[in-house]
């Protein structure tokens, strides 16, 4: 599918007298309109809830626009349950689904009431030590092997690091019971960025035949089931985007199929997508620089990997347009870079673009889930700023960019004596 930038080239020049480039930018309308499909796909089920993944845009006023459609959060540190409670979400609004997790982090989402997603079996311990153990309690389940969806191999979930045996949730189900647990969920996340509309159903389905098998075995109650994230965005032009509405009605069908037979048909569904519902609404716009023609053709921008890091750690494709040259031929083949000293610092190798001019902008699309949020600070680069594109066509700053001061604030002390 055609990928068109959210902004037109005379409405980012009108940004950038303001905010100067690099900058992120999101578009409420896009995910305001997103959010309220998500939710219409799973209107079936009653209790149905979207916790948006923190991780992908941990932002307060994203958080809080996604809080107004009436989702609530996953958080997998203290930083994204402090960032959660303080933006309003409460108690069960807030899921907790971490790994390798220290003592403080369980002290702090049990003293907010967030619900406790286990990663692992030995967590219960952690638990009674830490927070005492919770009247609701979800547990992650990994179910070892290769995961596929027909024929097509999608994940390995025997690779990874999350989640509990089968043998160990139900060890982990019965003991909790017996200390007090009334409600229980099952979570899994099986494979990431699936462009296929049959990652959630083929899920669901095993995780509510699960479901119905440790009712049986342990007798508890199962008040949900969640899906976590894995629902992906389409970053290259030639793939169709996931249909929701089709992914919702696939997970009714396993639904109807499999818990509702077996007297389960109150269980609530429970989602905890990032990239779904922030990527295609976040772009990170920059500005051409420098021009380069040794043994290929370089364009240099004034954003670099710290700005986003996909690209140089997966090699992940972004889609650039050349705003206001949307309709010139791709006759040019470039190398995107930034300026880190590192050679992975491209944003495109061999890019099919239009003929770029200095002081051209370029859009960089699907950068808002994991773009902003997965940046650092090498080479001394400092984070840019993140902005809103409002419903009303204006533009506020959600986020103002570092300044060297930030980047030496750690060093207390110090940097008044380089002053
Ligand atoms: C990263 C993550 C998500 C979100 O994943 P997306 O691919 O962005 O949808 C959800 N749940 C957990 C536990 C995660 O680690």
């Amino acid at each position: 599918m055609e990928k068109k930038p959210f902004i037109t080239k005379e409405k980012a020049e009108e940004i950038i007298k303001k905010y100067p480039t690099p900058f992120h930018i999101y578009d409420e309308k896009g995910i305001r309109e997103n959010a309220r499909k998500l939710k219409q796909a799973f209107s079936w089920n009653k209790g149905f809830k979207e916790y948006f993944a923190v991780k992908a845009t941990p932002n307060p006023t994203i958080l809080k626009i996604l809080g107004e459609e009436g989702c609530g959060t996953d958080c997998s540190s203290y930083s994204e349950l402090l960032m959660s409670n303080k933006c309003g979400f409460k108690g069960d609004e807030i899921m907790f689904s971490s790994n390798d997790t220290p003592d403080s982090e369980f002290e702090f989402a049990g003293k907010i009431g967030a619900i406790i997603n286990l990663d692992d079996i030995t967590h219960i311990d952690m638990l009674e030590r830490t927070c005492g153990i919770p009247e609701t309690v979800c547990c992650r389940f990994n179910p070892g092997g290769k995961f596929s969806i027909s024929t097509t191999i999608m994940d390995n979930p025997g690779d990874a690091k999350y989640g509990m045996t089968r043998e160990q949730i139900k060890e982990a189900f019965i003991r909790l019971k017996s200390l007090g647990v009334k409600e229980f969920g099952i979570h899994s996340f099986l494979a990431s960025n699936t462009v296929s509309n049959e990652y959630y159903p083929t899920l669901a389905g095993i995780l509510f035949k699960l479901a119905v098998e440790l009712k049986e075995e342990t007798g508890v109650n199962i008040g949900f089931i969640n899906l976590s994230g894995g629902v992906g965005v389409p970053y290259t032009p030639d793939k169709e985007p996931n249909d929701i509405m089709a992914i919702g009605e696939g997970v009714h069908k396993a639904f109807d199929e499999i818990l509702v037979p077996a007297g389960m048909g109150d269980v609530r569904i429970y989602t905890e997508l990032g990239r779904f519902m922030l990527a295609p609404f976040g772009h990170l716009v920059t500005k051409a620089i420098h021009e380069k023609h040794i043994y290929k053709e370089y364009i240099g921008v004034d954003a670099c990997a710290v700005n986003l890091m996909r690209p140089a750690m997966y090699g992940a494709y972004h889609h650039i347009t050349v705003l206001g040259k949307e309709n010139e031929p791709c006759d040019q083949i470039y190398d995107i870079t930034g300026s880190l000293c590192e050679n992975n610092d491209k944003f495109a190798i061999d890019r099919h673009l239009p003929k770029i001019d200095m002081g051209d902008i370029l859009v960089i699309h699907d950068t808002g889930a994991h773009g902003f949020a997965m940046g650092y600070n090498y080479n001394g680069k400092l984070k840019s700023a993140e902005l809103l594109l409002r419903e009303d066509g204006s533009v506020v700053e959600i986020r103002r960019a570092e300044t060297v001061d930030d980047y030496f604030a750690t060093l207390d002390g110090y940097w008044d004596v380089l002053k």
